[in-house]
């Protein structure tokens, strides 16, 4: 089929002026096809009113339109928590989690979902205690692709999706570009349409990057920043990145960026390693680094895979060096490790096969 049109890739206004492009037909039938697909999943066109009136026309749209999400090769769940593998149309593949809110909403019974997405196959940022890291760089993922893990989890799995992390394979904002036009389709109202309070970007500290994405009015989202360190000496040896922006820029960026996005607090990830990072100055270190910045912490234990390079720090430490920050007066929460019996929590992905 030539030019097929990759809806995925595409928000409202784009496969609104495609659709015209190819079929010479306005909204009135555009609009119903991108809603039925991006919300129900189902590229039966026949079921649209409009397309009992314009006989003959549904088979053309039904043939030209593609939606890419990628093939579902493999699935786990366990605890709620489910690890998903796509193949991708190359035969690249990309790790998803599907994790359960614990309350959605306050008082409320009913089942929400976060999906934690990749962005790329691999990771060229090699940080020492990631198992992605470890797998080397293959390739960005396209918009379509990054968005497809997002309507498999919903349209696949049938989960109530609420929140998106860009916390699975990869760099996001080593993908900006594809990065973003994948958030304005996933925050498109008349597609998705997921809140981009609710989508959390998380970075390794591109700082140049974050500068970048501070002026996108039009990407809304919450921005994280996996720090793991209290100071230069450690985070270099932890994560190579660091000796491109150090702790200062990665701050000035921070920085820069909170005062353009007012009221919006960063994220910052502290993977607790044994030995490493888990002690009481490292805990007062970290706080001082963070006095100027608006920052919510959020502490995860290791995790070691198979051949890991650390150890976990026991829950009485970390427990331990979350009272040290709250005493400095930091905001932070303990993050409940879900999934790693699948190999589903953070930095466990790519531990399987990456091309299918
Ligand atoms: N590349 C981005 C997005 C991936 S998020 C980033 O690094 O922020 C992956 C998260 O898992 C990061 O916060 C990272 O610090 C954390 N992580 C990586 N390996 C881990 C491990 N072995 N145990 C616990 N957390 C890990
Ligand atoms: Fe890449 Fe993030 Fe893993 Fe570092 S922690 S290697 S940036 S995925």
């Amino acid at each position: 089929m030539e030019n097929p049109m990759h809806i995925l890739d595409q928000t409202h206004a784009e496969f609104v002026d495609a659709f015209f492009r190819y079929f010479g037909k306005g909204p009135h039938y555009s609009t119903p096809v991108y809603r039925q697909v991006m919300k129900t999943g189902s590229l039966d066109m026949e079921a649209l009113p409009v397309f009992s009136e314009a006989g003959g026309l549904s088979p053309q749209v039904e043939e030209k339109i593609c939606v890419d999400a990628g093939e579902i090769v493999q699935s786990i769940t366990e605890n709620g928590v489910t690890k998903f593998v796509t193949r991708l149309t190359d035969g690249m593949a990309v790790e998803s989690v599907v994790i359960p809110m614990l309350r959605p909403f306050p008082g409320s019974m009913s089942r929400r979902v976060t999906v934690c997405v990749s962005s790329q196959v691999g990771c060229r940022m090699g940080c020492r205690f990631c198992r992605t890291g470890k797998m080397g760089f293959f390739r960005n993922l396209t918009p379509a692709e990054i968005v497809g893990q997002v309507f498999s989890a919903r349209h696949h799995f049938g989960e109530p999706v609420r929140n998106v992390v860009f916390m699975g394979m990869g760099e996001p904002l080593d993908n900006l570009e594809n990065v973003c036009q994948a958030i304005r389709v996933m925050t498109d109202q008349r597609g998705l349409d997921i809140a981009g309070r609710r989508i959390t970007v998380s970075t390794a500290g591109l700082a140049d990057e974050i500068h970048s994405l501070a002026r996108m009015d039009d990407i809304p989202v919450n921005l994280a920043v996996s720090l793991n360190a209290p100071d230069d000496v450690i985070r270099s040896r932890l994560m190579p990145v660091n000796n491109r922006f150090s702790m200062a820029t990665l701050r000035e960026s921070l920085f820069s960026y909170q005062q353009i996005r007012k009221k919006t607090a960063v994220f910052v990830e502290y993977v607790l390693i044994r030995g490493v990072n888990d002690e009481k100055f490292h805990a007062h270190a970290l706080s001082r680094y963070l006095a100027p910045l608006d920052a919510k912490v959020n502490l995860i234990p290791y995790n070691p895979g198979p051949a890991a390079d650390f150890s976990a720090p026991s829950e009485a430490v970390c427990e331990n060096f979350r009272h040290w920050l709250v005493a400095q007066g930091v905001f932070v929460r303990k993050r409940e490790e879900k999934g790693s019996s699948i190999m589903a929590a953070c930095g466990q992905l790519g531990s399987g096969k990456h091309f299918y």
